[in-house]
């Protein structure tokens, strides 16, 4: 079976709807050879260090939206934070991202700064150290220029939806949740020299086949060199998730979300073949298996968690996260096993970047 040309919207669809196993199957095979084929064997892992859930925002999805006070707010310190990226760095896990709720005061831009400029001392043995991934949400461009600066190299921004009116949706009115800044930080992270990333969720209220190839659409019109998609998961203490919480990994509902994740992961891999692409942690939460089946569908990296054990349950951005009670060395332990067993190889030590050398017919943009 030939698979080209998925640049239209309807034979996007298409595949989305698709039920037959073997056709699947097949797609799967494809985009799994498409990964080796233009990011090689291996995959790449990022240390994630989720540092707070204090939020400005209040997404009406999110666990950790501002107005949930149901949750225990925390911020590790720069101690804990160096620490985690230490092990990281140690583990052979090359890069670190620094998750955390959206804030813009000067406190927190220059403790962001100070941290990310730490982080990038913290190889004594001469290498070029940790690959710095921020994922903080929007920030005006200048501190964006400032992060970069520090050192920091890639920024994850997902859009959730890239659909206009599905995002309104999902989020307040008024302008501290508009779409059009939204876009327009995804612009500013490029043009200050960041490798960008997005991603949206898959499942949503209302969300169509059509609405999600717009967003493989998307992802290659904005120029995305690395995606993190995940299936929407309701988290009870949020409006969207109120009502009608399952958590039952057996249901079909949840086992249709993950396929349907699964075809999102393999399509985007032929779309973008030169991308990152993230098997994201929320894929666990519908199978124990449900990140390395994104490995086996074009995925190449992986986030093991490193957020300590005494504050990771109060970073749910969804529920039934998994892990909750692993150290960062469980979660390493657990994941090389998983990995092991599948045969899938990980390039330790390695950034893993999609080359800047790299044409722009790889990453997509033809
Ligand atoms: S999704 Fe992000 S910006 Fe929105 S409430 Fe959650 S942490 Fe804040």
């Amino acid at each position: 079976m030939e698979f080209r040309d998925f640049n239209d919207a309807r034979t996007l669809a298409r595949w989305l709807e698709e039920r037959d196993e073997n056709k699947l199957d097949a797609l799967f095979k494809s985009a799994l050879e498409v990964k080796r084929r233009f990011r090689g064997e291996g995959i790449y892992l990022r240390g994630l260090i989720e540092i707070s859930n204090i939020c400005r925002k209040n997404c009406l999805y999110c666990g950790i939206r501002s107005g949930n006070r149901n949750v225990e707010r925390y911020e590790l310190t720069d101690e804990q934070v160096l620490e985690e990226a230490r092990f990281s760095l140690e583990a052979g896990y090359g890069s670190v991202v620094l998750q955390g709720g959206e804030r813009s005061d000067g406190v927190f831009t220059e403790r962001i700064s100070r941290l990310v400029y730490k982080i990038k001392k913290l190889d004594a043995g001469g290498g070029r150290g940790l690959g710095i991934t921020l994922s903080l949400g929007e920030q005006s461009r200048e501190v964006y220029r400032e992060w970069f600066r520090a050192g920091a190299h890639r920024y994850l921004l997902r859009i959730e939806s890239s659909d206009r009116r599905l995002y309104e949706s999902i989020h307040p009115s008024g302008p501290l949740h508009g779409y059009d800044n939204r876009i327009k930080a995804l612009e500013d992270l490029k043009s200050e020299g960041y490798i960008m990333g997005t991603g949206v969720m898959i499942g949503l209220p209302g969300q169509t086949v059509e609405h999600l190839a717009g967003d493989l659409l998307f992802f290659k019109k904005i120029g995305a060199a690395m995606v993190g998609m995940g299936p929407y998961i309701p988290h009870p203490d949020t409006p969207m998730g109120a009502s009608g919480v399952r958590l039952c990994p057996d249901s079909s509902a949840d086992a249709g979300k993950l396929l349907l994740s699964l075809k999102m992961v393999a399509l985007l891999r032929h779309l973008l073949p030169g991308a990152n692409i993230a098997a994201t942690t929320a894929l666990q939460v519908l199978a124990p298996d449900g990140r390395e089946r994104a490995l086996l569908a074009g995925a190449n990296v992986v986030m093991p968690n490193m957020t300590d054990v005494s504050v990771r349950k109060n970073y749910q951005l969804y529920s039934g996260k998994s892990g909750l009670e692993d150290t960062a060395q469980d979660t390493k332990d657990k994941l090389v096993q998983n990995l092991d067993r599948l045969g899938i190889r990980v390039e330790w030590n390695e950034w893993g970047d999609p080359g800047k050398q790299m044409p722009d017919c790889i990453l997509g943009n033809r």
